[in-house]
């Protein structure tokens, strides 16, 4: 298993650039442990995060609610190298999710 990507490159990358304004508020954004699996929840591909993978979760405020977004390892690593391929395995990621879902 497993890709090997920066962690604090992949941290710098903004996933919802551009996507601000709905009042929503950052807790935390960090890369963690999978404590158990997570299905079909990568925000970027809808993939799954098997138990024990390092990934990127956010921690927000949306209209009182506490969300958690999370994104898989290989999305991280697609977040991580966007400064240096102009975000093209990134959006080829994006693209898995809509052929995904018509
Ligand atoms: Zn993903």
């Amino acid at each position: 298993m497993g890709v090997v990507w920066n962690e604090q490159d992949c941290l710098d990358a903004d996933p919802f650039a551009g996507d601000f304004g709905d009042g929503e508020v950052l807790l935390s954004d960090k890369i963690v442990t999978a404590g158990k699996r997570h299905a079909n929840v990568c925000n970027i591909c809808g993939g799954s995060i098997e138990q024990g993978e390092r990934h990127r979760a956010r921690v927000e405020v949306w209209n009182g609610r506490c969300v958690t977004t999370r994104f898989c390892p290989q999305c991280c690593a697609a977040m991580a190298i966007s400064f240096e391929d102009d975000g093209r395995a990134w959006e080829a990621r994006v693209n898995l999710h809509r052929e995904a879902r018509p």
